[in-house]
């Protein structure tokens, strides 16, 4: 396709991926599949040739198994539905997905499902989704300390090696978070995986620059490809983002300048939900690449802000992918809103309109029994029982 993007070395892959790349995680917002059809047909249009989606990205969550709209979106069907409707895709396209397969029993279940769910058909030249040529690349989701052991102790690498060489993906690859710096670079030293996608962005460097060993560097001269995720410090489309961005004096252009100033990131994958968002990443990435002293000084602008992000929820949703509030307490959003709240008690704004929106939930956080059933499954490792608490006596 006629592309303005600039492309990017997809690590030791031996091809090149658009150096701004779909995060589909976010289509499941849109209000219908006809929404999500015409923005994912608009961004191939644009020359993307990476999508980045995964079995969990549905609308599944602790309350319904719909949208707001009252419809259900799986990211990997309607990624499947716009390629396979296309016949003038003139490249291949580079599908990543992901399960939670930690066994193989669950590793082939997720796997089979998210190939039927793709429409992924295999010939005797590789992998298509209707007369689109795709690379495959499937991860091993959230790889993290306590899954860690039981993914080597499972068999579940050496597993996987033997479906790749058997042509089922192209290439292996794991997405991890902050603060699980030992379990990337163990995964990086098997030396299984072909790609990873981390979080970086200006607000946080933990596992780059500020990390005692740079695990996007240490990846990147292990011949990974690398995708950064959360490129605006979680979920760009989340509430909290026009607030980070009025409080720090910066916004979207500068943070994915930003990223993109990193030469050892491949791909950075935007969650955009219209053209309108996708077409001003473009756009910033068309601008010239920021100078050292440039990333110095959104570093330090971004340093105002950060000491009020740290633990706080940044409403990405991963958590109740897979899981469900026994009690029904929609923790993720009460969490969401209470961290804009703190980062705007902090900076010395109104926060009265949180006690307001906060009397909305039923039930609210001190319904909480405190069964720590969700902290596994928080990216960011949150106390979520402890942070109810405070929620309820904040905001109650
Ligand atoms: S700790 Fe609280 S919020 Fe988390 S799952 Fe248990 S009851 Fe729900
Ligand atoms: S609780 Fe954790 S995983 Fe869930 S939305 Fe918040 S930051 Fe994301």
């Amino acid at each position: 396709m006629q592309t303005k993007i600039k492309r990017r070395p997809f690590g030791n892959t031996g091809i090149s991926v658009s150096e701004v790349s779909l995060g589909a995680m976010n289509v499941r917002q849109l209000p219908d599949h006809a929404s999500v059809q015409r923005f994912l047909n608009a961004v191939l249009d644009q020359g993307v040739n990476l999508i980045d989606t995964a079995r969990s990205y549905t609308t599944k969550d602790s309350r319904s198994t719909k949208n707001d709209s009252g419809v259900f979106i799986s990211s990997e069907d309607m990624v499947a539905k716009a390629i396979a409707a296309r016949e003038d895709i003139d490249e291949p396209i580079v599908i990543v997905t992901k399960g939670h397969g930690y066994d193989i029993e669950t590793f082939d279940t997720h796997f089979a499902e998210s190939i039927e769910m793709l429409q992924i058909r295999k010939e005797a030249d590789g992998l298509y989704i209707g007369k689109t040529k795709v690379y495959l690349v499937y991860f091993l989701h959230g790889i993290k300390a306590d899954r860690w052991q039981p993914i080597l102790d499972s068999g579940v690498i050496e597993h996987a090696k033997k479906r790749q060489a058997n042509g089922d993906f192209t290439w292996f690859g794991f997405s991890s978070h902050y603060g699980d710096d030992e379990v990337i670079k163990a995964a990086i030293d098997t030396g299984a995986f072909q790609v990873c996608e981390l979080p970086y962005n200006v607000y946080n460097l933990s596992l780059a620059e500020e990390a005692p060993l740079d695990m996007i560097k240490y990846a990147y001269d292990h011949g990974l490809g690398i995708i950064d995720m959360k490129a605006f410090n979680g979920n760009g489309t989340t509430a909290i983002f026009p607030q980070l961005a009025n409080y720090a004096g910066f916004g979207y252009d500068e943070m994915l300048r930003f990223c993109l100033a990193n030469p050892y990131i491949s791909t950075v994958d935007v969650g955009a939900v219209n053209m309108e968002q996708f077409n001003a990443d473009i756009e910033a990435a068309l601008l010239p690449t920021l100078t050292s002293e440039e990333r110095d000084e959104l570093v330090q602008k971004a340093k105002r802000v950060s000491p009020y992000l740290k633990s706080i929820c940044r409403e990405c949703m991963h958590c109740v992918e897979e899981f469900a509030c026994p009690v029904g307490i929609d923790f993720p959003r009460i969490l969401g809103l209470h961290g804009r709240y703190t980062v705007s008690g902090g900076l010395g704004f109104d926060t009265s309109d949180f006690r307001n929106q906060y009397a909305a939930f039923n039930p609210a956080a001190d319904a909480c029994i405190a069964c720590g059933g969700c902290i596994t499954w928080c990216e960011y490792h949150l106390d979520i029982p402890e942070m109810m608490q405070k929620a309820a006596a904040d905001l109650g």
